[in-house]
């Protein structure tokens, strides 16, 4: 579903009017799922200069094969209370993995989550386990570090390594992490399961949410 919104040019400030989508349906659309892979559904070129804007519209991201709905809803939370009243009205979508996330970043970091056939509860623990244990590392830089936001980039190798991504001075850090992290991570929440059944229904899912059952 697209809808018309007018956009200005951050550089040269043309206007133009662009198509954007405020619901994607991969099940119907999959070609669209590359673009929100690769970042290009939420980039506008400008025709005037050239210039690459990004679009700050809403989206609902839905992959009805995976049983997944991320709303990328820019942190509007008057919109997200709403949907998650309405979530109970909703039975055919009582199995799904429904999220809430603020940037375009987070809904790519969602998909490739659940694209690799992980869980993305047992991921924001295995990043928060991850923090703390490069922040052990290098200690002089253990308050940046713990305070860094990781994303998750892939899963790879014989022996299913984890890359996670985090800034550090203003430049990207890769760190690998043992797959073996993801699963004492896994027997955790399988031993605690208030988490899991805290991320039922439209929920944020993201450090704070992991860090809110560490105090
Ligand atoms: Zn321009």
């Amino acid at each position: 579903m697209t809808s018309r919104t007018e956009v200005s040019c951050g550089r040269c400030g043309a206007s133009h009017t662009l198509n954007t989508y405020s619901i994607v349906n991969v099940g119907e659309q999959p070609e669209l799922k590359a673009q929100v892979l690769d970042g290009s559904l939420f980039v506008w070129e400008c025709p005037h200069c050239g210039s690459r804007n990004l679009i700050r519209g809403k989206l609902l991201y839905h992959d009805p094969s995976e049983r997944l709905m991320v709303w990328l809803t820019g942190g509007d939370r008057e919109l997200e209370a709403k949907a998650s009243e309405a979530y109970g009205g909703f039975g055919e979508i009582k199995d799904y993995v429904l999220r809430f996330v603020d940037e375009p970043g987070d809904l790519i970091e969602k998909v490739k989550v659940f694209d690799a056939g992980l869980d993305d509860v047992v991921m924001e623990m295995t990043k928060y386990v991850s923090r703390l244990e490069v922040a052990e590392s290098l200690k002089d830089r253990a308050v940046d570090i713990v305070n860094a936001a990781f994303r998750f980039l892939k899963l790879d190798g014989a022996d299913n390594e984890i890359t996670f991504a985090y800034p550090l001075d203003g430049a990207m850090q890769m760190v690998a992490v043992g797959f073996n992290v993801y699963e004492d991570c896994r027997g955790i929440l399988q031993r605690n399961p208030e988490i899991a059944a805290a991320a039922v229904g439209f929920t944020r899912v993201d450090a704070a949410f992991v860090a809110g059952f560490f105090r």
